[in-house]
């Protein structure tokens, strides 16, 4: 095709035109210090490094972009289906009722997760759910999956710290049989570091329960121990599936790609907060943005790479890493490239995890509604205010207000955003694969 005959003349007119030994060298250092920093584990990490360079050498550099930011898409798609493959949703192909067994430490999340997965399994499966609790050794433990599983409006199966947790799963099973259960959820004990007696009761229960999904739950601030533990309950059990918890703390989330490699099971859904309905399903992508630190400028590689403004994409990147104060001006810039970029919505998507999710969908649809209004705010101020903000007090807000149509209210909102945007910004300046959007800037 005409395109190809153009991007090879393009390609043979620039300089690199492909990732080579030479030139990818420093910047899979950079990558491989993000994942370190995100608490990917080491072994992992080296793992990762080695295929991200088997697909990255000999990649074509097409256009207007660097090795750089080539390398930077080939990292991110490699991530993202590292973790992800597809299978997200419970599996419940099984003769009913279903049991799904939790397994994980003590403090992973599993009786919360319990609770949020059978108000999933209720509201979006239509499913008749069952709890029961195996976990003796805490008498609290029970009356937690008690309360939690009446928030989900799930049965509860009744145990006690006397019984025998094999006893307890088998009187669930028994009475799930007979009163038409489609699900069974068995919460288990955990202990705060791996034992061999713990292993032992929860492989039991799995022999006698027959689990159509074995769910390991872990926890994602859990850092470099994440793959000892999964190492541990992979040995132990067939697992069929991860669960994520603690994704709503600060956290990058490396333990998803520790997790899932050392146990080639699917990352199913991601705990985003301690309420019942605080569970998603895993977004791989998203989630690889996250580790890497740098959502929303692999969103803006990739966007761009689909043909947008490159000017614009790397004025922000120089401007974020040269240090230089983020003004009204670069978010006016901004607003108009998100515009441009098929709706904030989408880039919104690509964010760091904790400020995307901040985000609700209906917020979105609104603020791209609000854009216009926005630029119209900004285009009444003088272009000293635009460039430092702080000067813009009451009297000059009545003034922007009144040129722009709109009410102060509405001038402070902007101002607000600005400073949230603002401080997004200086936080990314410190993370290493920093240094490495400097090479690709040209
Ligand atoms: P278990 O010992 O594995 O059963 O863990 P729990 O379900 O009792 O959870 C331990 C603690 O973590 C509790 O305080 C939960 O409220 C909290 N927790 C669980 N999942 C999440 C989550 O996704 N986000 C947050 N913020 N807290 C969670
Ligand atoms: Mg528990």
């Amino acid at each position: 095709a005409l395109s190809d005959r153009l991007s090879r003349i393009v390609k043979e007119m620039r300089g690199q035109a492909r990732i080579t030994e030479s030139n990818v060298t420093d910047m899979l250092r950079e990558v491989r210090m993000a994942l370190l920093e995100a608490d990917v584990a080491l072994p992992v990490v080296r793992d990762f490094i080695a295929r991200v360079k088997e697909k990255a050498l000999g990649q074509d550099v097409v256009g207007s972009l660097t090795p750089g930011q080539v390398l930077v898409s080939v990292v991110n798609r490699e991530l993202a289906a590292t973790m992800g493959d597809g299978v997200s949703d419970i599996n419940l192909a099984a003769q009913p009722p279903a049991v799904i067994l939790m397994a994980g430490l003590q403090g992973a999340g599993k009786t919360t997760t319990t609770a949020k997965l059978a108000k999933h399994l209720i509201e979006k499966r239509k499913k008749k759910v069952l709890t029961v609790s195996g976990d003796v050794y805490r008498p609290a433990a029970i009356e937690q999956l008690k309360t939690v599983t009446a928030q989900a409006g799930a049965e509860w199966f009744p145990s006690s710290p006397d019984q025998k947790p094999l006893d307890i799963a088998r009187a669930a099973l028994d009475y799930a049989k007979k009163h038409y259960v489609d699900v069974l959820l068995v919460d288990t004990a955990g202990r705060l570091a791996i034992d061999e007696a713990l292993m032992r009761e929860i492989q039991e229960l799995h022999g006698a329960l027959n689990p159509v999904e074995t769910l390991f739950v872990v926890d994602a601030m859990q850092g470099q121990d994440a793959v000892n533990t999964a190492k541990a309950f992979k040995d132990a059990l067939p697992l069929t599936g991860i669960i994520l918890t603690k994704m709503d703390g600060d956290s990058r989330g490396g333990a998803a790609l520790s997790v899932r490699q050392v146990t080639g099971a699917p990352i199913k859904f991601a705990g985003v907060s301690e309420k019942i309905d605080g569970l998603e399903v895993f977004d791989a992508e998203r989630h690889a943005g996250r580790i890497l630190g740098m959502g929303d400028i692999v969103a803006l590689v990739e966007q761009v790479t689909a043909g947008v403004d490159m000017a614009a994409a790397q004025k922000l990147a120089a401007k974020v890493k040269s240090g230089g104060d983020f003004d009204l001006n670069d978010f006016l810039d901004q607003l108009r490239q998100m515009k441009q970029m098929g709706g904030l919505s989408s880039l919104m998507d690509k964010l760091p995890g904790n400020l995307a999710a901040k985000a609700s969908e209906a917020d979105l649809s609104r603020a791209e509604k609000d854009i216009k209004r926005k630029e119209g705010i900004i285009c009444s101020m003088t272009p000293k205010e635009r460039s430092k903000p702080d000067l813009i007090k009451a009297t000059r807000k009545r003034r922007i207000a009144a040129g722009a149509g709109v009410h102060v209210q509405e001038v402070n909102r902007l101002l607000k955003e600005f400073e949230q945007m603002q401080g997004m910004m200086k936080k990314m300046k410190g993370g290493g694969l920093m240094k490495m959007m400097k090479r690709m800037g040209g």
